[in-house]
């Protein structure tokens, strides 16, 4: 039977980062995925990392610690993974709205991240092609964009060179336990596989995998459409998003937009970004609909409608497909990496909701540092499994 350091369940972009991270460290790992690398949300979502989408403290902090790390791999790992640094720029339609974005990015500016509020006019010399009407927004050049597929494959290609052993097709069904309730098996539809550790980065299926050691893991699939347009002349130069995303992402972000029932109704914000390949993505939305990736019609039309009034050239592109992936959603939007207490060698790396681009190299790490018995980057008590034990599974 094989013997491996640490198991890491999941080949998404969390999965294949701490596998690099691990093996990187030394550790005898093997990588278990049931389907392909990047077989889950990695490969259906959009591509990049921010951290002006994110709440000031801990949730921006690792995001830019992220950020940086992406910049280093990019020299080193051999595969190109399309990283730039594009930076990014939220666009508001009201002086309210434009309010609340200046108090969010004073609020980030305290905290040493640049974020600068501009204009209508500076707005429109960043972004030419907007809608003439805007007040104003956020704009930073810290904010990065990369393909999250390549980044994937970017991680497992290099951890290989460190001896990482990948089994793909290879779908985790049950977990054995010792005498004293530590981890001793991960027993797959193909093998069993012996290991002293056990990390979960199954992403919105990490619950599933948690019920196999008896845990409750309160991660829920967030649904979320992308449009992808033809490839055309230069529309925007970097990420551009609505402040409105903020609403649809975070509860407690609260005004009303003057949106259709349409756009309302399936919590849609625009977004749009420009890929190496001259094709841009252009989103997106949120809604609680099970595990289903089906593309939407009505999603479809309300994501066009929302687009198109922020940038009318848009109405000129044509939209050549649409997919659909679930985001790992967490009630406190901010992910799980940790050691789970009642389970010895057993340890979460999932629930990113839509910031798993983004942090995967930080998760990679930490969880190293976790799994060696170091001090981590940051303190992550916040972002322990057992701040759930008050509370269990969120239906
Ligand atoms: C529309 C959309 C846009 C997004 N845009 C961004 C963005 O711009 N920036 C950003 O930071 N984040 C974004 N996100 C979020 C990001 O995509 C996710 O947070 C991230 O992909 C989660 O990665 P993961 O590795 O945890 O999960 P996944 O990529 O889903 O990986 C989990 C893997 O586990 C495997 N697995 C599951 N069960 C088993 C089993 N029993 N045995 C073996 N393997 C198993 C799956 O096949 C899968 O490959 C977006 C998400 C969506 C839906």
């Amino acid at each position: 039977m094989a013997h491996f350091d640490v198991v890491v369940i999941g080949a998404g972009i969390i999965g294949s980062s701490v596998s690099y991270h691990l093996s990187k460290a030394g550790y005898n790992v093997a990588l278990v995925e049931k389907g392909d690398i990047a077989n889950g949300t990695s490969s259906r979502c959009d591509a990049v990392a921010l951290i002006s989408d994110k709440k000031p403290g801990i949730d921006t902090d690792i995001g830019f610690r992220s950020i940086q790390m992406y910049k280093e791999l990019a020299k080193e790992l051999s595969f190109d993974f399309e990283f730039s640094s594009r930076g990014s720029l939220y666009v508001c339609e009201t002086d309210l709205e434009l309010e609340i974005a200046r108090e969010y990015a004073d609020n980030q500016r305290k905290d040493g991240y640049d974020l600068q509020i501009v204009d209508n006019k500076e707005l429109l010399e960043i972004e030419p092609k907007l809608a003439k009407d805007l007040v104003g927004g956020i704009w930073t050049e810290v904010d990065s964009t990369m393909n999250p597929y390549l980044v994937c494959f970017a991680f497992v290609e290099e951890a290989k060179k460190y001896g990482l052993k990948v089994f793909t097709n290879h779908e985790v069904r049950e977990i054995g336990r010792g005498v004293d309730g530590r981890v001793e098996t991960v027993i797959t539809d193909k093998e069993t596989i012996r290991t002293e550790q056990i990390v979960n980065c199954a992403g919105v299926w990490a619950s599933h995998i948690g019920d196999m050691v008896g845990i409750d893991i309160p991660i829920r699939p967030r649904k979320g459409m992308i449009l992808v347009t033809e490839k055309t002349d230069r529309i925007v130069h970097q990420k551009v998003h609505e402040f409105g995303y903020m609403l649809s992402k975070f509860e407690d972000i609260n005004y009303q937009r003057n949106v259709s029932k349409l756009v309302e109704d399936h919590n849609i914000a625009f977004t749009i970004e420009p890929t190496e390949a001259d094709n841009y993505l252009v989103g997106g939305h949120r809604a609680f609909k099970g595990y289903n990736v089906r593309s939407e019609n009505e999603v479809i039309r309300g994501i066009a409608e929302r687009a198109t009034r922020f940038l009318p050239v848009l109405k000129d592109v044509g939209c050549i497909r649409a997919y659909a992936g679930v985001r790992p959603w967490v009630i406190d939007h901010l992910p799980i990496v940790s050691e789970v207490e009642e389970v010895p060698g057993f340890y979460i790396a999932s629930g990113h909701e839509g910031d798993g681009i983004s942090m995967a190299p930080i998760t990679g790490k930490m969880v190293t540092q976790l799994i060696a018995g170091e001090e981590t980057d940051f303190n992550i008590d916040r972002l322990k499994f057992s701040r759930y034990k008050a509370s269990a599974t969120i239906s």
